[in-house]
């Protein structure tokens, strides 16, 4: 068996070896039992229920909440001659009867399905039918934390997915999920009654994305244009927190000249579709969304996710920064926040619908993440920590490891600034109380007689940059609040009593100078460099695999991947034998377009 899958991962799939778990997880499966499967986003799932689905008789039935994504794993598995097809209601009924006859008559593999069209009766008539003629060779159950309630994306149906194990009990399940704290994995074995099968936890750890965080400094999208420079050409995704500031960011970008798109639920359709498919079909689009926009985007080379505003909590970053850099080649995640987003997501819980319970659990999510972005210790620990996996830390690829920050003593600086919140009745927004510390006479503070308060002006040894970032560390920290009803005036919480008698000290981080940032950025991690004659091999292919993606209307990367593009150029093949040993090209691939690819680098020689 082992080597059926070995045999089938090189020829089919073009891969020369297993990552991970992936062998253990194929043989478990396709040996018939069940499994549940964390994975990262990238890690490379989809083959632990593919190649068993193609190991065993009959065809794999895959549950995916996601009708986009596919849709590209179809066309993605047909162009290495896999038999696959997907059901759901982007398909019209002549389209959708075609499909049934296929499963009927034993003449598919693999089969997608969203979780509402397979838990219809006729869909599960249709099922029987099919496991009494050709058999299912296994239930794949993707996204599974979809089954949570405390995951971010509950899906009521997948609660009922118990019944295929009732029906067809001897048909083996997997399950799949990238998303996975320690309640939601009980959930998801309790609520899909998997408890028995066999887990596979792999490292969440993604050693390609680099992690960096700056603190916003009032200067509106110059950071970020500054980092996407960095990125010239290169695909990625920009996450806001609104609809409104995704139209403002993206047109900001596009006034820089940047080819980016918005993509909002609040945009017609069309318009949201016609962009996804511009994103994923051309190089080097720069999308900007909401978190609406990304699960079940499978684009392998997004060489960066950058976040403009705060992110709701470390999953929710974790699986947008996941998107970047599926490839394994180096990709950065970059975010940006301040004060104003603490306060807007904490108004935001405060004024949300749910219940205290969930509120309270909400509130502690979010400190974890300002925790994460105030730290001065490595990032990865911290995310990985986050997720119950140890890691040593010193990643050398986040921005503490490669510019460690500073840190201060900020006891005397918090005591102050407590203070003046208190003596000035708590009524007051973080920009008035740095005036009245460094003693500057605004209007404002002649009209409530400030210049008369014993904090005033003590705090002039600390710039304005400086106080605000002791606010927001203040507020990060829970010492402070930000009252909604009254212009986010700040207030005392318990938290600030300790500090205030002198029994707590309290430590804060040194906000990097401009100047260093752009040493960072200079210093992201390079792709592989090529020499100049690949180079142009490189840029050839590239155009070559652009014209033949758009003669069939399919993204380029379901042609090749840019690594395997990279490798061909490097390798210079004289051959189709030659050709067939690179990483990436598999029997079909190098059938269809071995010829092809060969002219290419004539062309050029
Ligand atoms: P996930 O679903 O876990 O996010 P995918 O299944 O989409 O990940 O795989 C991520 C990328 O890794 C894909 O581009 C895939 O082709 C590649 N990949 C998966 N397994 C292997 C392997 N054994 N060798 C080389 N590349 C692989
Ligand atoms: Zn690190």
């Amino acid at each position: 068996m082992e080597n059926a899958a070995l045999e089938l991962l090189r020829t089919t799939f073009g891969h020369p070896g297993f990552r991970g778990e992936q062998a253990e997880i194929v043989a478990c499966v396709a040996g018939g039992n069940d499994a549940l499967v964390l994975m990262p986003t990238g890690g490379g799932k989809s083959l632990c229920y593919q190649l068993p689905a193609l190991l065993r008789d009959g065809c794999g039935i895959v549950v995916s909440p996601l009708i986009a994504l596919m849709q590209d794993q179809v066309e993605a598995l047909r162009q290495l001659g896999v038999r696959a097809a997907c059901l759901n209601s982007s398909l019209d009924a002549g389209a959708a009867a075609e499909v049934e006859r296929d499963l009927l008559a034993g003449d598919l593999d693999l089969l997608y399905v969203a979780p509402e069209r397979l838990l219809t009766g006729r869909f599960l008539h249709l099922l029987e039918r099919a496991h009494a003629s050709h058999g299912i060779a296994l239930f794949a159950i993707d996204e599974a934390h979809c089954v949570s309630h405390w995951g971010h994306d509950f899906r009521p149906e997948y609660r009922q997915l118990t019944i295929l194990h009732e029906r067809w009990p001897d048909v083996p399940r997997i399950a799949l999920t990238a998303t996975a704290d320690a309640p939601t994995r009980r959930e998801i074995a309790e609520r899909l009654a998997l408890e028995d099968a066999r887990r596979f936890v792999s490292s969440f750890d993604r050693p390609n994305i680099r992690y960096r965080v700056v603190q916003k400094d009032g200067k509106g999208s110059r950071a970020l244009l500054d980092f996407i420079a960095g990125h010239k050409g290169e695909s990625g995704i920009v996450y806001a927190f609104s609809r409104k500031r995704v139209e403002k960011v993206a047109e900001q970008l596009q006034l820089a000249g940047i080819d980016a798109l918005p993509y909002h639920a609040g945009m017609p359709n069309e318009q949201r579709a016609a962009n996804q498919r511009r994103f994923l079909q051309a190089d080097g689009v720069v999308m900007v969304a909401t978190i609406a926009f990304g699960m079940g985007i499978d684009k392998p080379d997004v060489r960066f996710v950058a976040h403009v505003d705060l992110p709701k909590s470390i999953e929710g970053y974790y699986q947008e920064t996941g998107r970047a850099g599926r490839d394994g080649e180096p990709a950065e995640a970059w975010l940006s926040y301040g004060l104003g987003d603490v306060v807007n997501l904490r108004q935001l819980i405060n004024q949300g619908e749910a219940g205290e319970e969930r509120k309270q659990l909400e509130v502690r999510k979010l400190d974890a993440l300002l925790g994460y972005c105030e730290s001065t210790d490595c990032r990865r620990q911290a995310l990985l920590g986050w997720f119950g996996e140890a890691h040593e830390g010193h990643c050398g690829n986040c921005d503490n490891c490669i510019d460690p920050p500073e840190s201060w003593d900020g006891t005397e600086a918090a005591r102050k600034a407590l203070s003046c919140v208190y003596r000035s009745g708590q009524r007051f927004g973080a920009g008035h109380l740095i005036d009245i510390l460094r003693g500057v006479a605004t209007d404002k503070v002649q009209r409530f007689g400030h210049g008369q308060l014993s904090t005033w002006g003590i705090g002039a040894d600390l710039d304005v940059r400086q106080w605000s970032g002791v606010f927001r560390q203040l507020v990060a920290a829970g010492l402070l609040e930000a009252d909604v009803d009254r212009h986010n005036a700040l207030r005392l919480t318990a938290l600030a009593t300790p500090v205030l008698r002198g029994e707590r000290t309290l430590r804060f981080r040194k906000d990097a100078p401009r100047s260093t940032r752009r040493r960072e950025r200079a210093g992201a991690a390079p792709m592989i460099e090529l020499a100049p004659e690949a180079a142009l091999r490189f840029d050839a292919l590239r155009e070559w695999r652009a014209t033949t993606a758009r003669e069939q209307n399919v993204p380029a990367y379901v042609i090749f991947h840019d690594a395997t593009l990279r490798a061909i150029a490097a390798a210079d093949p004289g051959d189709l034998d030659d050709l067939a040993g690179i990483a990436g090209i598999g029997g079909t691939k190098l059938e269809r377009y071995g010829e092809a690819v060969l002219q290419q680098l004539f062309d050029v020689a």
